[in-house]
């Protein structure tokens, strides 16, 4: 008489809270994981998480178990994405270090009517991020 429904199998001891996937597509396989956040009102295995579906465009954002979480970051497809973990950007699923600033100088042209002849130089400060795997970014601080 219950046949029909379906329900994750594991789910039955866990939080109320909703499964990381998309609710259009019944499935994670095209969530976009867009950011995690600490969510200090609630255990440490409950995130909120924000993603998108790149199959449908659909953008979600919900408190989630940190374990759906990572079965959907296991994916091979999601390597190469940084996440921002509380204050923490992730890089292969670990917090990447700082590895220095930089003094960047970016060019930016004054006017484009008058012909580009002054450029105004802009000093722009970044923070410097690395994660093992060689990936590295920069952040305005
Ligand atoms: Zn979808
Ligand atoms: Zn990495």
């Amino acid at each position: 008489m219950v046949s029909g429904f379906h329900f994750r199998g594991d789910g039955a001891g866990r939080h109320r809270v909703p499964p990381v996937m998309c609710g259009n597509c019944g499935t994670d396989r095209y969530l976009i994981i867009r950011s995690v956040t600490d969510m200090p009102a609630q255990p440490p295995e409950v995130v909120l998480v924000s993603y998108t579906c790149s199959r449908c465009g659909t953008f979600d954002e919900h408190p989630a178990q940190a374990v759906d979480l990572n079965q959907v970051l296991a994916r091979p497809e999601q390597a190469a994405d940084v996440l921002i973990l509380g204050s923490n950007y992730m890089h292969c699923r670990q917090p990447m270090e700082q590895a220095g600033s930089e003094l960047r100088k970016l060019s930016v042209p004054v006017s484009t009517e008058e012909g580009a002849k002054d450029a105004l130089g802009v000093y722009l400060s970044t923070r410097v991020l690395r994660c093992d795997c060689g990936f590295q970014m920069e952040l305005p601080e």
